[in-house]
């Protein structure tokens, strides 16, 4: 039986700037059975509080407790991994704020570099980490999502600002956002949750799906946002459920 469901943000609770129709009354109605709920985003530009705000201001209702996001995850994984060494970022305050929460030094000269979507991306920025990586600086990422969503369309992603480095330096970023199941180990240490009793629910099935296959939990695809139905079998990548929408979903 679950009794924890994790959502994916956008293509899944919401599309660009639009709820998808019926999602708050699906998070209440899960709620009120008695299953707790999680919000777990690739993206990296805020802190968890930032996230649970940009949602409740949606009508969708969430605390900063119930928020695992990119810039979150990389300053757990920092702080657990290299502990006491400095990080360079090439991101947005978000992440700062995340990586100060954690207690991760954030300096100039740096032992590890830690990228996510920067909007205010500067060739001083990127010349700076692309030193740091040439002289043996750990290279970690949020995520490598080509572009993400806009009303003026695709925008360039945090993995095309990843994508120029790795050219640059010759080095692969270590990912840490889905399908890389750290953000399940940080969960069950975090909220006692477990594999057995946890669905993920998301719209893409390299991402959402392949962390829940990860981590070892159940999988519930949702057809509002990037994978279509054709895509499992073309894939191979197969959730335990599939729903039209958050709307329609049901847990057993
Ligand atoms: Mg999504």
């Amino acid at each position: 039986m679950i009794k924890t469901a994790i959502f994916d943000l956008d293509g899944t609770l919401f599309v660009g700037k639009t709820v998808v129709p019926g999602a708050a009354e699906a998070l209440e109605r899960l709620r009120l059975a008695g299953i707790k709920v999680f919000f777990l985003t690739n993206a990296g530009t805020r802190t968890r509080e930032g996230v649970a705000h940009k949602l409740t201001n949606m009508g969708l209702q969430a605390v900063e407790e119930e928020v695992y996001c990119g810039s979150y995850l990389v300053a757990k994984y920092i702080a657990a991994n290299f502990p006491r060494k400095k990080a360079f970022i090439v991101g947005e305050p978000g992440m700062a704020e995340e990586l100060k929460a954690a207690d991760v030094p954030v300096a100039e000269h740096a032992d590890i570099v830690a990228v996510c979507l920067d909007r205010h991306l500067t060739y001083e920025k990127l010349a700076k980490a692309h030193r740091l990586l040439k002289k043996g600086a750990e290279f970690i990422a949020s995520n490598k999502d080509h572009t993400f969503p806009t009303e003026h369309g695709s925008m360039p992603g945090a993995g095309s600002i990843v994508a120029a480095l790795e050219f640059s330096s010759k080095k692969t970023a270590h990912v840490i956002g889905k399908p890389n199941p750290f953000a399940f180990e940080i969960m069950k240490k975090e909220l006692g949750l477990n594999e057995e009793e946890t669905v993920m629910v998301g719209d893409r099935l390299d991402t959402d799906v392949m962390f829940a296959k990860n981590a070892g939990i159940k999988s519930a695809l949702v057809l509002t946002g990037i994978s279509k139905k054709e895509e499992i079998k073309e894939k191979r990548i197969t959730p335990d459920f599939v729903f039209p929408s958050v709307a329609e979903l049901t847990l057993p």
